[in-house]
C-alpha cells in the first residue's frame, strides 16, 4: 500500500451527488431500511457511485492499481469503485468523493461491510502507509508502535498478507535477488577498476542498473511498497546509490 492524493471531485458528482443521495434516502425511508430495498431498485438508485468519471478519476490516483493491496486489476479483472464507510451502513456517504476508493475484486469482497468508523482501517488517501507496514520476506507486517493496532486490522480485514498476494510478491523477489546479484558483481568490478576510463565504464553501468531496479519503485508499478522495503534494506543499492551521488 502507497500514499494516493485524491485528486478534484468529478463533475458528476459535484452536480447529482446529492440529489442520488437524496433519492436513496427516500427509498430507505419508504422500504424501512437499506437492506430492505429491493435489488433492483437498490442496482438503480447506486448506479451513480460507478459512473465512469468516478472510476477514471479514482483509477487514475492510484496508477490503475487497487488502494490495498496494490495489485493491478486490470490484469484478472477491473477497478472497482469501494466505499470506505461501507454503503450499507453508511447510505449516506455513498455519493460521498472522500469516502471512494479504486479496489480490486478482492480487496473489495474482502472488506465488504467492515465498519470503518467504529474499528478504522488505513486508508492510503489519508494516513501514510509506510509508517503503519513493513515487509518480512513476502509478508506484509504491523510496524510495532502506535499504529500496531490499526495495522493489523486493515492486514486483516483486506486479507493483504495471504497467497493471493505472495504469489506475485515472491515473482518480484526473484527479480529484486537478481539485481541485487548484478550490483554485487557490478560493485566488485568497480571495485577492482584499474583505470579512470574503467572505473567510468563500471560507474555507468551500475546507474543503468539503478535505473532499471528504480522501475519497480515507481508508484506506477504494483507492489511497489513491497519493492521500495526490500530495497531499504538492500546494503548493495545503499552501496551503489552512495557511490553514484559522490561522483555527480
Ligand atoms: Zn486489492
Amino acid at each position: 500500500m502507497i500514499k494516493l492524493n485524491r485528486p478534484p471531485e468529478p463533475q458528476v458528482l459535484i452536480d447529482n451527488g446529492s440529489v442520488w443521495r437524496d433519492s436513496l434516502a427516500a427509498a430507505i425511508a419508504r422500504y424501512g431500511s437499506y437492506k430492505l430495498i429491493p435489488e433492483e431498485e437498490k442496482r438503480r438508485l447506486l448506479v451513480g457511485y460507478h459512473h465512469d468519471e468516478v472510476k477514471i478519476a479514482l483509477t487514475k490516483s492510484s496508477n490503475g492499481k487497487c488502494a490495498f493491496c496494490e495489485c493491478i486489476p486490470s490484469e484478472g479483472g477491473y477497478v472497482q469503485v469501494e466505499h470506505f464507510s461501507p454503503k450499507s451502513l453508511y447510505p449516506q456517504r455513498a455519493f460521498e468523493w472522500e469516502n471512494l476508493l479504486p479496489a480490486c475484486a478482492q480487496c473489495n469482497s474482502l472488506k465488504s461491510n467492515h465498519d470503518t468508523e467504529i474499528e478504522p482501517i488505513v486508508n492510503p488517501y489519508e494516513q501514510i502507509p509506510s509508517q503503519y507496514f513493513e515487509y518480512d520476506l513476502l509478508s506484509i507486517k504491523p510496524i510495532v508502535g502506535q499504529n500496531f493496532e490499526i495495522a493489523q486490522r486493515t492486514i486483516e480485514v483486506c486479507g493483504l498478507d495471504s497467497l493471493r498476494v505472495w504469489k506475485p510478491r515472491s515473482e518480484i523477489l526473484v527479480e529484486l535477488i537478481g539485481f541485487r546479484n548484478s550490483l554485487q558483481i557490478g560493485l566488485a568490478k568497480y571495485y577492482s577498476a584499474d583505470t579512470e576510463r574503467k572505473k567510468a565504464a563500471r560507474i555507468r553501468s551500475l546507474k543503468d542498473a539503478i535505473l532499471t531496479i528504480e522501475t519497480l519503485i515507481a508508484a506506477s508499478s504494483k507492489y511497489s511498497a513491497f519493492c521500495e522495503n526490500f530495497l531499504s534494506k538492500c546494503m548493495e543499492y545503499k552501496e551503489v546509490k552512495k557511490i553514484i551521488s559522490t561522483e555527480i
